[in-house]
């Protein structure tokens, strides 16, 4: 899975709801002696699932959908009860047949996370037994279980299970530990397209006025990757040709709601390259039969079911003209959830504690496979991009390590964070870097072949690794970042050849280190010489041959900053434009972290501003300048402050405007390289608040007033954000109603989301007010939540978003769709910047959002702003001087 927002996760298991508590067997009430036995978390083994049959009505128009489910088990001991999952399902019929015999069960949910205690009326002999049931449930409106939405006045359903929501839409043993094959029919309104994970066999026979899709037994699966799309689907379909390790062609389709119908030939072209490059990467041949990729619109981000992988619009529909931001996340996130498919659905966790591993590595790979199949998109310097913002998270004391013990389903999704993704996937590349990709590729295939179509854990992930380095300290390495929080610093002195480096934990300024030691897979470079050790000690020293200074993060890949004396910091700045793009994000990291726990200084930090305004990696060019501007942004800089950096940036991109040019229409860079196209996006961006800025606005705002008259070409994607800010700031409250009301009667994936984003960021207090009250049931619920993130980024209108999300917090966290509100609000509430605000958040919130999967995002929030506080508190005027003195 991949949220394309970071905490939108939703855990089933918290959600609000009521437990169904009918009694569903013909015999009476059956009391429950031992509720200590039920399982929270891993269900056991004394009923091991072997092989389900589904049997499903599904027509995406109604409320409801129901079921016939046949599940053979084996039974390790006579019993006359078990537990399994079910969360919301109706059951009419339960039945157990054993040996010859049918035996009428009791269908009992006992939990809101979905534990069921199937209770028999007779004893069940151990060994071979078929569990039957027959039952319904309503389709969710959100992406959780099976999930119904009306597009352009048509129905489509899709389901969603990771992590627990399988069983919202089938009995089920829903614990990934269990492997079995599916066979799965779907029984829905004639003329509606049917996919699942597997074929569908021969073409629907009509029963009872319904269509019946029959599909092909799958391959082994977990009940999180199975996978079940109904709808009036738009197909393209093509092939990946036999090759070396697959003697016959892979099917592909591309199957999107029927708007998006002439924008799916990239997304074809697309995945079946990335196939090509992950069956060379793994040195096995895809491990399905066939691959579907699904679109909806409602998605926070993608997720990589066996054959049936599902994708929000706006990552699949898209053209060469597209957005590069666009064409990027296309690569990365389709090479992600199809290195699932080896690495996750091939090979899976055994529990929810080492899923960890399963998108760390899935973040790895799809920036790497990502970046082979499109090398000019420059799509390996988000993966670093990625790995220093999770170092911001990391750095605050309240957290997690990226391994935690997971006990109860309530705890599962709270492993979904930047921590797993952004932490987990730059720890992976720091050991991929330290091996060398070769030797990591080997650990990687060996890891799989010994595994597929099982399940596995991260000791055997270490295990192999360690093997093809021959070097076992690769395994407290690992376990040293994976099973503590924090991010090393390294504290360096060069003398000569020899560099001597301590350990201690990051905290910024005005916070105590806590006690914590690594072991690091460090990479120093000098010159043209790399040299790699494992540091084991607090302080070790480290003898490195060249000519210079020594940069103390080859290749940026390190999990760790560093701090340098003041001359060797004045080195690397002045040679930072000849640095490779992912050094100098590294060295920028390392610069503003230091900045931040009150050693370096902003003049250094405008100097490095300076020295990589031209330098050819777009990643490295923009750091230093988007890490001055975002201290801007959260206030601490005052009024003379923010002046001179207005001025600073005119006189950094004002030439460089004139050298690259700005014209808004479609697609008039679509022919000139990526890296190009993305600096002109941060150059507009940087000068478009500046005093000189004013042709540029003029130029966005005509062109968002000509598109919006219906003139497509006159506004391309890219500029959408600026010029609808624009567009709205010279208008008033009627031009915003107007916008939302476009935006709600488009399906585009990416002009309705930008649209009602501009309109969330007015800062106009009315428009505010309007937008968090609209009724409109053309408005999604995930379409609300935006709105008071959009209205709290704007300083007017922060107070008032607070205000309201206090008196408003109640009812939102008892609806229906409250466990993502929880975990969407955290992140509104930490852009404030004080002590004070800390203590008032802590005071309004603290309590609310205990027990939700907002509750450690909160924590996080508060310190933000606490630090954020304290940073102004101790250092705010000379911040303040040297942003006037900057040049
Ligand atoms: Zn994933």
């Amino acid at each position: 899975m991949l949220f394309a927002l970071l905490i939108a996760t939703l855990p089933g298991s918290l959600r609000a709801q009521e437990i169904p508590e009918a009694e569903t067997a013909p015999t009476a009430e059956i009391t429950v002696s031992s509720d200590r036995q039920m399982p929270l978390g891993q269900l056991g083994r004394k009923a091991v699932p072997q092989s389900y049959r589904l049997d499903l009505t599904v027509d995406p128009a109604a409320a409801r959908f129901s079921g016939h489910v046949e599940i053979d088990v084996v039974l390790a001991e006579p019993t006359d009860a078990i537990y399994l999952h079910g969360r919301g399902l109706s059951v009419s019929r339960a039945v157990a047949v054993a040996a010859g015999r049918t035996v009428p069960a009791h269908w009992l949910q006992r939990d809101p996370s979905g534990v069921v205690r199937l209770a028999f009326e007779e004893r069940l002999p151990a060994g071979e037994a078929t569990l039957v049931f027959d039952y319904d449930a309503a389709f969710a409106d959100s992406p959780t279980g099976m999930f119904h939405l009306e597009v352009d006045h048509e129905w489509y359903s899709w389901t969603q299970f990771q992590s627990i929501d399988a069983r919202a839409a089938f009995p089920s043993f829903d614990d990934p530990g269990f492997k079995t094959p599916f066979s799965i029919t779907l029984r829905t309104p004639p003329g509606l397209t049917a996919i699942s994970n597997a074929a569908e066999l021969g073409t629907p026979r009509r029963e009872g006025g319904l269509a019946v899709h029959r599909f092909a037994p799958t391959l082994p699966l977990p009940t999180y990757l199975v996978a079940m799309m109904v709808g009036p689907f738009a197909r393209l379909e093509g092939q990946v040709p036999p090759n070396a390790l697959r003697p016959s062609a892979l099917p592909v389709r591309i199957d999107s709601t029927r708007q998006n119908a002439e924008r799916l030939d990239f997304a074809l072209q697309g995945t079946k390259q990335i196939v090509g490059l992950l069956e060379n990467y793994f040195g096995e041949p895809f491990p399905f039969p066939k691959l579907d990729q699904v679109t909806t619109p409602i998605l926070p981000g993608a997720m990589e079911n066996a054959g049936a992988d599902l994708y929000r619009d706006d990552i699949l529909v898209l053209d060469e003209r597209s957005p590069v931001v666009q064409q990027r996340d296309f690569g990365m996130i389709v090479a992600h959830e199809l290195g699932h498919q080896w690495f996750g659905d091939l090979v899976t966790p055994q529990w929810w504690d080492d899923i960890w591993l399963n998108e760390a590595f899935a973040n790895w790979i799809g920036y790497r496979i990502g970046d082979a199949w499109r090398p000019d998109l420059g799509i390996m310097g988000d993966a670093l991009s990625e790995g220093y913002q999770a170092m911001e998270t990391d750095a605050l004391l309240a957290g997690r390590p990226v391994r935690q013990e997971i006990a109860a389903n309530s705890q599962i999704d709270s492993a979904f964070d930047s921590i797993t993704y952004g932490k987990g996937g730059h720890i992976v590349g720091m050991i991929a870097a330290w091996l060398g990709d070769e030797k990591f590729r080997e650990g990687v295939r060996r890891y799989i072949s010994a595994h597929r179509f099982g399940s596995a854990t991260s000791d055997d992930f270490f295990a192999a690794l360690a093997d093809v380095a021959g070097d076992p300290r690769l395994v407290p390495a690992m376990r040293s970042f994976v099973e503590q929080q924090g991010v090393p610093l390294l504290a360096m002195r060069q003398q000569g050849d020899k560099v001597t480096v301590t350990q201690l934990r990051y905290t910024t300024a005005g916070v105590a280190p806590p006690d914590s030691q690594w072991v690091i897979p460090l990479c120093f470079r000098r010159g043209e010489t790399r040299r790699c050790f494992m540091m084991d000690q607090r302080t070790e020293a480290f003898v490195i041959d060249g000519h210079g200074a020594v940069f103390p993060n080859a290749g940026g890949t390190g999990y760790y900053r560093f701090e340098l004396t003041a001359r060797h910091w004045d080195e690397l700045i002045a040679n930072a434009d000849a640095l490779p793009g992912g050094e100098a994000q590294a060295l920028v990291d390392s610069l503003w972290a230091s900045v931040r726990a009150g050693r370096g200084t902003i003049g250094e930090m405008g100097r490095l501003a300076h020295k990589l305004i031209r330098h050819p990696d777009p990643h490295a060019a923009d750091a230093a300048d988007e890490a001055l501007s975002q201290m801007v942004r959260e206030g601490i800089v005052g009024s003379q402050g923010r002046r001179s950096f207005r001025l600073f940036r005119e006189h950094l991109y004002m030439r460089l405007l004139k050298r690259y040019g700005f014209d808004p229409r479609t697609g008039v860079y679509a022919q000139e390289n990526p890296a190009r196209t993305q600096r002109r996006v941060q150059i507009v961006s940087a000068l478009i608040g500046t005093g000189r800025g004013r042709k540029l606005r003029k130029q966005m705002s005509d062109a968002a007033v000509a598109y919006l008259a219906g003139d497509k070409a006159a506004l391309d994607p890219t500029w959408f954000d600026h010029a609808l800010d624009l567009y709205l700031f010279e208008r008033d409250e009627a031009a915003a109603r107007g916008l939302v009301e476009k935006a709600l009667a488009s399906e585009d994936p990416v002009f309705r989301p930008a649209a009602l984003a501009a309109a969330a960021r007015t800062g106009d207090k009315a428009m505010a007010q309007w937008l968090l009250a609209l009724d409109d049931p053309r408005l999604r619920e995930s379409e609300k939540r935006e709105f008071l993130d959009g209205i709290m980024a704007r300083k007017a209108t922060r107070e008032f978003g607070y205000d309201w999300a206090v008196s408003h917090v109640d009812d939102l966290l008892a609806s229906s769709d409250g466990q993502f509100f929880a975990a969407r609000l955290p992140q509104a509430l930490g852009r404030f910047c004080s002590v004070a605000w800390a203590n008032r958040i802590a005071r309004d919130f603290t309590d609310k959002l205990a027990g939700t999967p907002g509750a450690l995002e909160l924590y996080r929030a508060i310190e933000r702003v606490r630090n954020c506080g304290l940073l102004d508190d101790m250092m705010g005027t000379q911040i303040d001087e040297e942003f006037v003195k900057l040049r």
